[in-house]
This record gives structure tokens, sequence and C-alpha cells, in this order.
């Protein structure tokens, strides 16, 4: 069967960056094998089925809506969902709410519950692909799977013992057993994601990497994020954190640095010349009062960076029309420059840069024949999207996750006129309402019993 989308606003963000205004696309399996103006298709229209293979066709109107290609989330830790609005405005949140409440209360099958929240979240926002770090990333994997999104299981290495490994050693060896487990999947990988550039000492930070890169997957950690990590790498190494990374031995082609704010102009120009790329995590990090990242002196430079939620605590939405908004706003806004950062480079950040950053250019971020069929439809319908006159601003200045009406990934349709086709998310949410009320969540009645 071939799935043709037509008459809607093809935003390609090929290398062109070509817009096809009432163009077309088709589907075949799990690839796009055509995309073009509608021009280029009246052989095929009005047909139910090919005239020369007669493969059945199935028509999807976008009438109204634009097309492009399925974002992509290059930080997140999905399985947080439950974290949501915990002590937001709290000076010291990460120790005095979300640490002791992880530690009481998270366990594999609280991970496993959040995570498939989350991934209802990324799909009904538009988030085709995600690249997640937190604990049993093996079942992470598996869910990943299983509700068909795209995505990276990141399994946390720390030196500190965490909710599933006692030790470092233990997180690599069950990391590297997921890896392995889906070495060969189509749309799932897992790697090794040490914590940070402090939290994990330099061992642990070398023997991932080499894993990593042995397995083809990101090499991902927080860095050049935390006041008191700037202070101690310079203390002790006399570095910044990219620096930092370098002189261990682990800064190259699949570094994926996670926030990368206080970077450096000299570190910049070494984040390009070993190939390493960023997640820029803007909601979380303005959020949290800790600046914005030199994005702009990083995209000068060739540095691949893609946009990134951050975990529900931290950016409170995992989808990435709050990220491009705010991007948008606040880099602007520090440059003091109105026309810095176009709309059309802000989507091309959630899209093929984000796909540039995990070393997944060849298959997703962008709508061209031969590409991996992940595909969102947004419709322009909604009170807050009229009128058009640039598809690029309308995605980024007045686009919500709430325009997202359908989504394919690898060709299948996840969500259809803003449903998920194959969840049940009031039976997903209540799964995971039941087990946090088990847990020391449950004791904090009067903030989540909001039924
Ligand atoms: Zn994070």
């Amino acid at each position: 069967m071939k799935t043709i989308i037509h008459n809607g606003i093809i935003v390609t963000m090929n290398k062109h960056q070509d817009i096809f205004p009432d163009g077309y696309l088709i589907i075949e399996g799990t690839r796009l094998t055509e995309a073009g103006p509608k021009e280029e298709l009246p052989y095929l229209m009005g047909q139910k089925a090919d005239p020369e293979s007669g493969e059945e066709l199935k028509w999807v109107d976008a009438r109204r809506a634009m097309v492009m290609p399925g974002m992509v989330n290059t930080h997140c830790h999905m399985s947080m969902v439950p974290f949501r609005g915990l002590g937001d405005d709290c000076k010291d949140r990460l120790r005095v709410f979300l640490l002791p409440m992880e530690e009481k209360a998270m366990d594999r099958e609280m991970a496993v519950l959040g995570a498939r929240y989350g991934i209802c979240e990324l799909l009904l926002s538009g988030v085709t692909t995600v690249m997640d770090m937190y604990y049993y990333a093996g079942h992470i994997a598996g869910v990943m799977d299983d509700m068909g999104i795209r995505g990276i299981a990141g399994e946390t290495v720390m030196d500190q013992a965490t909710c599933d490994a006692k030790t470092p050693e233990e997180a690599v060896s069950m990391g590297e057993e997921a890896m392995k487990r889906y070495a060969s999947h189509s749309r799932v990988r897992a790697c090794l994601s040490p914590h940070g550039t402090t939290t994990c000492g330099a061992q642990y930070l070398r023997k991932s990497y080499e894993l990593d890169c042995r397995y083809n997957v990101p090499f991902s950690l927080h860095t050049a994020e935390m006041d008191y990590e700037m202070a101690y790498l310079r203390e002790k190494y006399d570095m910044g954190a990219v620096e930092y990374l370098d002189h261990t031995g682990v800064l190259g082609p699949r570094t994926l640095i996670a926030h990368g704010i206080q970077v450096s102009a000299k570190e910049v120009e070494l984040m390009k010349k070993r190939g390493a790329a960023a997640a820029h995590c803007i909601a979380s990090n303005t959020k949290a009062a800790k600046g914005v990242a030199p994005v702009k002196k990083m995209l000068e430079a060739g540095v691949p960076v893609g946009l990134g939620s951050d975990g529900p605590a931290s950016g409170n939405t995992l989808d990435l029309f709050v990220q491009m908004r705010f991007c948008a706003n606040f880099h602007k806004n520090t440059l003091k420059d109105r026309s810095a950062f176009p709309a059309k480079d802000i989507v091309d950040m959630a899209t093929m840069g984000g796909a540039k950053a995990l070393g997944m250019e060849d298959e997703i971020g962008s709508l061209e024949p031969g590409k991996e069929a992940d595909v969102v439809i947004v419709e322009t319908d909604s009170v807050n999207m009229f009128p058009v006159y640039d598809p690029y601003a309308a995605l980024v200045y007045s686009a919500q996750a709430s325009n997202v009406r359908d989504v394919y990934v690898a060709g299948k349709c996840l969500v259809k006129d803003k449903e998920l086709v194959y969840q049940d998310l009031g039976q997903v949410r209540e799964a995971l309402f039941e087990k946090m009320k088990k847990t020391e969540f449950g004791k904090m009645e009067g903030i989540i019993f909001t039924k």
C-alpha cells in the first residue's frame, strides 16, 4: 500500500529548504518515496490503486495543514513525568525535591509507566525521535519499541549508587546488555549516558565513550550546565567542561553535549574540531535561571545543534513547540537583535539539527525520498493558526503542540486526528497514577491529587 499525503503545505527541511505550498508526499513501507509539488502527481490523482503496480492507494488530505518532518527531541528524561510541577520555584529544587523523591519512589515499574506517559506526550506533540537518558534503559527501549516511536534509551552512569545500579560498573554492564539487544533494531537503540562531567569519573566516561562509539550511538551527558560543575573543573583542572571532556579523550563525533550553557568561544571551536554536537534545552535552562547557551556561535562554527525538552520536571513539557518559541525569544532578547535566529533556522534545529546531533541525518530530519517516513501534519484550522504567511514563522510563533493532527513514524500512523491510534491515554495515565499513589508521591496529597 502507498499512502499519499496531499493538498498540504509541505515543509521539507531538505538541503534547499524547499516548501511546496500545494504539495504531496508518498509513503511506501517505512520510507518516503516521493515529495514534491502537486503538479507532479497527476498520474495518480483520483486513483484507488497505482495504475502501474496495482498497489492500493491511501489518500490523506492535508488541506489547511502544514506537513513537516517529525521533530527530534535530543535531550529528555521521559520517566520523570511524576516529578512535573514538583517544587518548581524552589531555589535548590534538585536537592530538596528531586533527588530525595527519586531515591524513595523510583523503581523499574515507575520508570516504565512514566516513559509510556512521556511517549504519549511526545507523539501527540509531533516528536518522532527522542534521545532519552534515565535508568532501566533496556526496559525503556522496550517501551519505545512497543509504542512505535524512534528513540535511543540512555543508561545513566554515575559514581554514586542509583535506583537501578549500585556501582557505575553495574550500570555499564546493564547498559551494554541493552545496547547489544537493540544493536540492529530498525527504530530503537540503547546507549550509555554518563550523568555529567563531574558526577561520573574519568574511567567511566572513557568506558562509556568507547562502548557508545563501538555501537555507533550518541555519547550524551550533562555538560557545562551547573555553576558547581564549572567551579570544580576550574579549580581542579583549570579547564572548562568541554575542555575537560577533550582532555579525558571523550570529545568526538559521537559526543552530544546536553545544555552546554557555559561554553567558551575557544570550546565552541574545539567542539567543531572534534565533530561534537549540542542539545539545546532553552526552556529548562531559563526556568532554572542558568543562562542561555552560546548557540549562535555554535551554529556559526558549524556545530550541529538540536533542541531538547530536558525532563518534565525541568522544562515541564516534552514538546518542541515550546522549545522553538523560547529559543527564538531568548536568543533575540539576549542578542538584542530581532532579526537573529530566523524561524527557518529554528525549525531546522527541531528537525535536521536534531538528526545531525544524533548522527541520524541520513535517515530522518527532512521530508525527502529515501528517508524514513517520520511525518507530522500540523493543522491550521484552530483559532491560533490564522493566517499563515510564512510556514516557518507559523510553526515557531503561532503553533502549539495541540495543533498536531497526524503523526507517522517509520510510515506507521501513530496519531490520527489528535488521538493516539494504539494507546488509551486515560489508561496510561491511570496506571501511572495508581503506581504513584503507592509510593512517596502518594503522601503528597493536595499536590498531585487533581482528580
Ligand atoms: Zn537533563
